[in-house]
């Protein structure tokens, strides 16, 4: 990981050429489909637009939101239908389609209420929707329950028919592709089959069919169609830790998180640190002060076990996470203040990864970098 700007509290550095690298090693490992940067939640917290445009630069022509509006933002920031298909998936009643048909995005439907409500503002603006159908093939979450499926395939054609939308993509989305063999797996294959074989039928020709996330792209080749939607892996992390990290799939993890030591001190044992004294030092010791908190989307579950590295050697969060700051126990160390706390990073030199940092809290290294704050500079290398 790069070195901390000087005068800065913690960074959050992006490495756009391990952006790069593992959007080429996805496209090598599923060789004939396109591959969709997913770049919802602000690129899970690697800033969207940045990231964006890294992608297209390195030829990716699909990018995949959540929300419209953060699909708005990528087509404000300048990358145009052009440069990039931009996909949106959650749908929320009332969203801003007007807007998003006017910008060419695509949008995803669930159901006969939101294509409904996607007709009329196609009426309105007089621009013809570009629709992927969403079938729910067993995830519970989004996406059309196989008995309505007929209903919504056969309305779909008939806009398509009246020339008010396209069905560019039929799609769907697993729910425990990072489980490998977990029976849901060959059961979502086969429902998207059989949904799409039925759209097919009808008459339905879309571009793309599209199923894979991060664990399906690495695993699962049956389920790649026409386009697979990476997330995690784009960012460099593994999405099944348990059958190999990063590197087994020739990926590095994008961000590092530093902060700077901001003081320390000697304390005498059987002192209370931090809020609820939910750590003792357990005899005289060295205490650092790490600047960065829950605000800055350290989580509080860190608190007594988040790892960090300060001048190769590991500590632990001592005591409770606050909202701006946290304590390590150094056990009698004493690191300059202003060194480098390396919180997570690519983990090549020894240091944590967001990986540990999901173990540590309980949680996912999906949340850990989705979760760090705008309070945090993010610094592009
Ligand atoms: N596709 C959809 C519909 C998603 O919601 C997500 C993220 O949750 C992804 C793809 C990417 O998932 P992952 O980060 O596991 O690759």
């Amino acid at each position: 990981p790069a070195a901390l700007t000087r005068g800065a509290r913690a960074e959050a550095t992006v490495d756009l050429a391990a952006l790069r690298d593992n959007l080429a090693a996805l496209r090598a490992r599923t060789g004939g489909p396109a591959v969709m940067a997913v770049v919802k939640a602000d690129a899970y917290g690697h800033g969207a637009v940045r990231c964006a445009r890294e992608a297209v630069a390195a030829g990716i022509d699909w990018l995949g939101t959540a929300t419209p509006e953060e699909a708005l933002a990528l087509r404000a920031a300048g990358i145009g239908p052009d440069q990039a298909r931009v996909l949106c998936w959650l749908w929320t009643p009332d969203g801003p389609w007007r807007q998003a048909l006017r910008a060419a995005v695509d949008i995803s439907v669930s159901g006969l209420w939101a294509l409904d409500e996607l007709l009329a503002a196609v009426r309105e603006t007089g621009v013809p929707g570009r629709v992927h159908l969403k079938a729910d093939t067993g995830l519970g979450r989004n996406g059309c329950q196989p008995h309505d499926w007929p209903d919504l395939v056969a309305a779909a054609l008939r806009a398509q028919a009246e020339g008010l939308i396209e069905v560019v993509g039929i799609w769907s989305h697993f729910a425990a592709a990072d489980e490998p063999g977990h029976p849901s797996i060959q059961a979502q294959l086969d429902s998207f089959a059989e949904a799409l074989a039925f759209a097919e039928r009808s008459g339905a020709r879309p571009e793309v069919r599209h199923l894979a996330n991060s664990p399906a792209t690495l695993l699962l080749p049956q389920s790649h169609y026409d386009l697979v939607r990476p997330g995690l892996a784009m960012y460099g992390l593994s999405p099944v830790p348990d059958v190999g990290g990063p590197a087994d799939f020739g990926l590095r993890p994008v961000m590092s998180l530093t902060a700077r030591l901001a003081l320390v001190k000697t304390v005498p044992g059987g002192h209370g640190v931090s809020y609820g004294h939910h750590y003792t030092t357990p005899g005289p010791t060295t205490l650092g002060l790490v600047p960065v908190g829950y605000a800055d989307g350290v989580p509080r579950h860190a608190s007594n076990t988040g790892p960090v590295q300060i001048g190769g050697t590991w500590y632990r969060v001592a005591g409770r996470v606050a909202m701006d700051q946290f304590v390590v126990d150094l056990g009698g160390d004493l690191p300059e203040v202003g060194e480098e706390v390396l919180l997570f990073g690519p983990g090549e030199r020894g240091e944590p990864t967001a990986e540990d940092w999901g173990r540590a809290c309980g949680t996912l290294s999906y949340e850990i970098i989705t979760r760090i704050g705008g309070r945090v500079p993010r610094r592009y290398v």
